[in-house]
């Protein structure tokens, strides 16, 4: 689950992480209160309209503005709100519809005492999955380009493995604001900065937190004016607070609706939708779509129990996509039996009624000659397959 910036912010607050403050507003009434508000806490009339949406790079999109006074704030706030927000990371991009920005984050200017005393780091934390550790990735050319620094300057850009059983112990933080130059005030503040943004990962059950940029201010301090957090679904149970950050507003609507029926459902971009039961064999046959000459519509694992109902919602997911041109049903039969299977697919494509795409159903396991019998004795328009190799072929065949 991805987080906004303001919510990324108030999670890292939380573990004592500094950020850039700000206040919410979804309107431009709210965004002068809030404006007002900020500079009696500030004491200074210059402030930061920053767009809330799922995406980064919004400075270059022309979603973060610097404003002056109420009456820039004013306009800005208003261009802003509203707005269709297209960044390098908006759906097809720059050239793609933009995303609509309902909330903006009025913040503090924090560039002080002038902007060009201050610095831009970057910092975040992941897992690498092969080596089974958290990765500390950090850099001393932080600011809007780090993609760029990644490719053309790789070698300023630093890892810092951690032990997730040990943590992060304090001579690795303490090399990290090392390598990033720093000493005085800077350097005590950096070494606090990356525990405790190491604490926010592990607390939170994060997969990723990018803070691009960490600045140093003019006068020596670190900070986060920026926040990417993304927490793992799978550890979300434990925390229902953060659950409750969720916004559907940024969410594919069919992951959305598959979630409401509890189905494991991940939107892609190809033409063959799927329907499975377990994640390998989804990522199996995920494969065997892309051999068969197709590209996967989506990921679906439907659980244990492909019972009709459950088959019926599957289906009526995978058929809002005008991409799908064809829809392979791979279901093992292990617990649940086949020709159970079989009859909630016949039962299900009855009750959807008008079904243009051919389907392709393979079932294996118990009862699996029984279920193929039930398929092709129903009269619809599937096709079945026992071997995982003949509905390759039928997926092939239905393509052309
Ligand atoms: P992103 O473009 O989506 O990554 O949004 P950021 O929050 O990282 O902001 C983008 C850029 O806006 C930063 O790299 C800064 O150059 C600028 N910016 C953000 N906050 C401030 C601020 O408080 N003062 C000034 N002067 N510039 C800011
Ligand atoms: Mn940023």
């Amino acid at each position: 689950m991805n987080l906004h910036e303001y919510q990324g912010k108030e999670l890292l607050k939380r573990y004592g992480v500094p950020v850039q403050e700000g206040i919410l507003a979804e309107s431009k009434e709210e965004a002068i209160v809030a404006y007002q508000r900020l500079s009696a806490q500030t004491g200074s009339p210059v402030a930061v309209v920053k767009a809330q949406i799922h995406a980064g790079g919004r400075g270059k999109g022309g979603g973060v503005k610097l404003v002056k006074n109420e009456e820039e704030l004013r306009e800005k706030a208003g261009q802003i709100l509203g707005m269709m927000l297209k960044t390098p990371q908006t759906p097809g991009g720059l050239n793609g519809p933009g995303k609509l920005v309902k909330k903006v984050l009025i913040a503090e200017d924090c560039y002080v005492p002038r902007f060009e005393d201050c610095k831009e780091y970057y910092v975040s934390i992941l897992m690498d999955r092969e080596r089974k550790q958290n990765v500390i990735i950090y850099s001393t050319e932080g600011g809007m380009n780090i993609e760029e620094v990644a490719e053309q300057t790789p070698h300023l850009v630093h890892k810092e493995y951690i032990d997730p059983s040990v943590g992060i112990i304090g001579f690795q933080a303490r090399k990290i604001a090392f390598n990033l130059g720093l000493s005085g005030t800077a350097f005590k503040e950096m070494v606090k900065f990356v525990q405790s943004l190491y604490q926010t990962f592990v607390g939170a059950d994060a997969s990723l937190i990018e803070i691009n940029p960490c600045l140093e201010t003019g006068d020596g301090h670190i900070l986060a004016v920026d926040a990417k957090v993304t927490l793992d679904d799978n550890g979300l149970y434990r925390h229902p607070d953060l659950e409750s950050w969720r916004d559907l507003n940024e969410e594919d609507p069919t992951e959305v609706e598959a979630r409401e029926h509890d189905l494991n459902f991940v939107k892609l971009d190809g033409n063959v939708g799927c329907m499975v039961n377990g994640a390998g064999l989804a990522m199996a046959t995920m494969d065997i779509i892309k051999l068969s000459g197709g590209d996967p519509a989506n990921f679906l694992d439907v659980g244990g129990t492909a019972d009709a109902n459950r088959v019926e919602q599957a289906f009526r997911i995978i058929l809002k996509d005008p991409n799908v041109k064809a829809i392979l049903i791979n279901i093992f039969g292990g617990i649940v039996r086949c020709d159970r299977v079989a009859n909630g697919v016949v039962q299900a494509y009855k009750n959807i009624g008008d079904i243009q795409v051919p389907i392709i159903v393979r079932l294996q396991g118990t009862n699996a000659e029984l279920a193929k019998q039930i398929i092709d004795e129903s009269g619809l328009k599937v096709r079945s397959a026992i071997l995982l190799k003949e509905a390759a072929e039928l997926v092939q065949e239905a393509l052309q």
